[in-house]
């Protein structure tokens, strides 16, 4: 852990303080549809680098540097995490789920988890039949992991009991595993997807401020809540905002672990740079205008084509109000709605670098006309 540090450290943009953030605000829970005490975490943290900043009706947080521009840029990330909802509990005080988000029931079996319940946290297991018991099957089929056959177990023996912990039908759980460091810059947690994007967002404003770099335009710098469950948030704070140019970053799938098409996914790895991506939603000219950015700036970008939709809330923004162009920069993610979301710090800084750099190449004079 220290040693990966200190070999980073002296040409790092991270500092230590931005590091400690990076921990406490991955290790805060942040189901969707109950961003708040990790949008908190955001906010505290970037305030010092920010003007003003507001709030929405359902808990979306932007940070605004000079609110007085008429002209809008947006950078985005999201705010929420996949979790699972109560939705049964039995006789025998056993609790049944349904996903609130891509929760993924084949990495459930054994996990801990919190169920965030009326009194506070309760914890419990996901149960799952011994491998001696199992095998008995007379199908000789190991079972499978499905939503319906999977169990929280929390030590109640009773719905009663249940029920007198504070667990209800509705109370949200998340996994209980958080962050930690592997060998050489490695970074695991539950949720970098996307808590990853919200830092690299808040280390973008930090950066401005301490460089003191002026921008001749207004910056939100949006943390926008429930993507996991269709990109809603930034539906809402784009109509807000309106914004004129936006910048979106979210994860993107490492490709070359086994079991994975390069064929069908394309070809993209952890360590690499950022990846831009084609898609129509995406703008040609903002984009063309990133990848020469990059270029000029030395940083590394991988190249993915995307369709009828990015699945991110660039899909949001452009195409909210009157279309709004915007762009994608990913960050390459390992085991995705894992609880063990892999990166490396070398893409965290890369992509803080090019999202910087766009920002002070950028003006409102920008040409984004395609005709
Ligand atoms: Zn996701």
């Amino acid at each position: 852990m220290a040693s990966a540090r200190k070999t980073t450290k002296k040409k790092s943009i991270l500092t230590d303080k931005s590091l400690d953030f990076l921990k406490h605000y991955h290790n805060t829970h942040s189901p969707v549809g109950f961003e708040t005490s990790g949008q908190r975490v955001w906010l505290d943290y970037i305030k010092p680098y920010i003007d003003t900043f507001l709030t929405d009706a359902y808990g979306t947080a932007v940070g605004v540097i000079q609110p007085q521009e008429k002209f809008k840029v947006v950078i985005e990330a999201h705010a929420d995490e996949i979790s699972w909802f109560v939705n049964y509990i039995n006789p025998d005080g056993l609790i049944y789920l349904k996903r609130n988000g891509g929760v993924d029931h084949q990495i459930a079996p054994a996990k801990r988890v919190l169920i965030h319940g009326k009194k506070g946290i309760v914890k419990a297991v996901f149960g799952w039949p011994a491998i001696h018991t199992r095998l008995n099957n007379p199908e000789a089929k190991e079972p499978q992991p499905k939503v319906d056959n999977l169990w929280l177990d929390c030590g109640a023996r009773s719905k009663k009991e249940v029920e007198a912990l504070g667990v209800k039908v509705g109370c949200v759980v998340t996994y209980e595993e958080g962050f930690d460091e592997l060998a050489n810059g490695h970074y695991i947690a539950r949720a970098f997807d996307n808590r990853i994007g919200g830092f690299m967002i808040a280390e973008v404003a930090r950066l401005l401020k301490e460089n003191k770099r002026k921008l001749p335009y207004a910056l939100y710098i949006v943390n926008a809540v429930q993507e996991e469950i269709g990109l809603r948030g930034a539906e809402m704070i784009a109509r807000r905002i309106k914004p004129d140019i936006a910048i979106v970053t979210d994860v993107t799938h490492d490709t070359t672990t086994p079991m994975i098409s390069k064929i069908v996914e394309g070809e993209i790895a952890c360590g690499k740079g950022p990846s831009l991506a084609t898609a129509p939603a995406i703008h040609n000219k903002l984009l063309d205008f990133v990848s020469n950015v990059a270029e000029k700036k030395k940083i590394p970008v991988q190249w993915r084509s995307l369709s009828r939709s990015t699945g991110t809330d660039t899909d949001s923004f452009a195409y909210a109000n009157d279309g709004c162009p915007s762009v994608l920069i990913s960050i390459p993610l390992r085991y995705m709605h894992t609880t063990v979301e892999m990166l490396h710090r070398s893409d965290i800084e890369n992509t803080i670098q090019l999202i910087y750099e766009t920002l002070l190449a950028l003006t409102p004079k920008t040409d984004l006309k395609y005709l």
